[in-house]
């Protein structure tokens, strides 16, 4: 069965997330937005071995720790889609506008929409291609276990910001509509920021994209 735990490592308070199984006893963290010590603590504490680092799009907030934490543990970065390229080779760029560290470029396994990835030994994460919080922005869906990791595209009772560049409301509305909400209504939603949610209550209470 999958656990999961939140981190906050920014002063954006993301929900970074350590995902892991209980049988093998591996893990991956998701949105890993700063390299705090907290996840090489949490991983000792429980045992675990962390197999990768899984991006949902490429803003500063989600993705800034995720090179020196693929570097301290030699574990690959997968994610997000290649239209988010352009934001993460710009990654120091917002560190500068944000008037934080250095943020070093990495190159991750870019994913594309539909793609199932072997991120635990024999759990499998189906790439969704959720554009509009950002061009790349994908979400990941582990079926048997009913969550799904949105990152910014998706929150309780609201939906994420189009106003950045490369951003777009209509895009990000189909979004949630073909991918996010024709799944089970107790799909478990972990957003990027706050409170998780599920399909279901997103599909009735959400103002900002109403199902059909
Ligand atoms: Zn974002």
């Amino acid at each position: 069965m999958l656990q999961y735990q939140v981190i906050l490592t920014t002063a954006f308070m993301q929900n970074s997330r350590l995902i892991w199984d209980d049988v093998s006893r591996c893990a991956v963290i998701c949105d890993p937005g700063a390299a705090v010590p907290a996840f090489a603590a949490l991983l000792k504490e429980k045992g675990l071995t962390l197999k990768s680092i899984l991006l949902t799009h490429g803003h500063l907030d989600h993705v800034g720790g995720a090179a020196a934490l693929a570097d301290e543990f030699q574990v690959p970065v997968i994610g997000p889609g290649i239209e988010d390229a352009p934001l993460l080779a710009a990654l120091d760029q917002q560190a500068a506008a944000f008037g934080l560290p250095r943020c070093p470029s990495f190159a991750p396994q870019y994913v594309s929409d539909g793609d199932m990835l072997e991120l635990l030994p024999g759990v499998k994460f189906k790439a969704l291609a959720t554009p509009g919080h950002t061009p790349g922005g994908r979400c990941y869906l582990q079926e048997e276990s009913k969550i799904v990791v949105v990152g910014d595209t998706l929150f309780a009772g609201s939906v994420g910001r189009t106003d950045f560049p490369g951003g777009s409301f209509e895009a990000l509305e189909r979004s949630i509509s073909t991918k996010l909400y024709p799944l089970p209504d107790d799909t478990v939603v972990l957003c990027g920021h706050g409170p998780d949610t599920s399909i279901g209550e997103e599909k009735r209470y959400n103002p900002y994209v109403q199902a059909d």
